[in-house]
């Protein structure tokens, strides 16, 4: 059975100081499961990557780990995943989650997560691909990247049109919504195999 929603989320495999960041975490996972949809991440155990996932599998979602063998350990791979993968390295790591979903979402987290949400935009604007993007300021935890993303428009380094490719909000169930109805209008082309 082909899951209606597939989301690919992007989080700190640390927990944040804040309780509300895992909580949040949780609830992504769990509407998911409510919504008969399915979770694409990195397939860790540790921080939000683990409490999202593990919400996930409980409230009866698919869920899809992708995994480079290297970091299996390092990051206690989620072995009770739907679909675990295991592959060769970072690149195909992304590569298969861009693939895998019909969007993308991050949450708050760390290097990591700065980076895949920098590149799944910075595919889009490329063409590779034409799925949503969202950014889930919670508790304005995005505040000052947002700010500084605006000044690099002032600056002339951006454009209005590319900071309008990001959908950001602070509540998620909104934003969830937003993403699944923009998913299934959006034409789907994607590229992803020439990344
Ligand atoms: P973080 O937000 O730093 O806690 O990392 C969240 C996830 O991003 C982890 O599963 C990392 O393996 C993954 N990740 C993806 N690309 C990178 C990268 N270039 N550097 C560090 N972590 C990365």
């Amino acid at each position: 059975m082909t899951p209606f929603f597939s989301l690919c989320v992007y989080c700190g495999s640390r927990p944040g100081v804040e309780p509300a960041f895992a909580a949040t975490a949780a609830q992504v996972g769990r509407w998911l499961g409510e919504h008969g949809g399915q979770l694409v991440y990195g397939g860790g155990n540790n921080g939000l990557m683990g409490v999202m996932a593990t919400a996930a599998l409980e409230a009866g979602a698919r869920v899809v780990g992708v995994i480079p063998h290297a970091l299996v350990e390092k990051e206690w791979a989620k072995l009770d995943c739907t679909e675990l993968h295991v592959v060769e390295n970072m690149h195909e790591r992304k590569r298969m989650m861009a693939e895998r979903a019909d969007a993308f979402l991050a949450l708050p987290g760390g290097i990591g997560t700065f980076e895949e949400f920098f590149e799944v935009w910075t595919w889009r604007q490329l063409g590779y691909h034409d799925k949503p993007i969202g950014l889930l300021n919670e508790a304005g935890y995005y505040d000052t990247l947002l700010a500084f993303l605006w000044s690099s428009v002032s600056s002339g380094f951006m454009s209005e049109w590319q900071m309008e490719l990001i959908r950001v909000a602070g509540d998620a169930p909104s934003l969830l919504q937003d993403l699944r109805q923009a998913s299934s209008s959006a034409a789907r082309a994607t590229n992803l195999s020439q990344i």
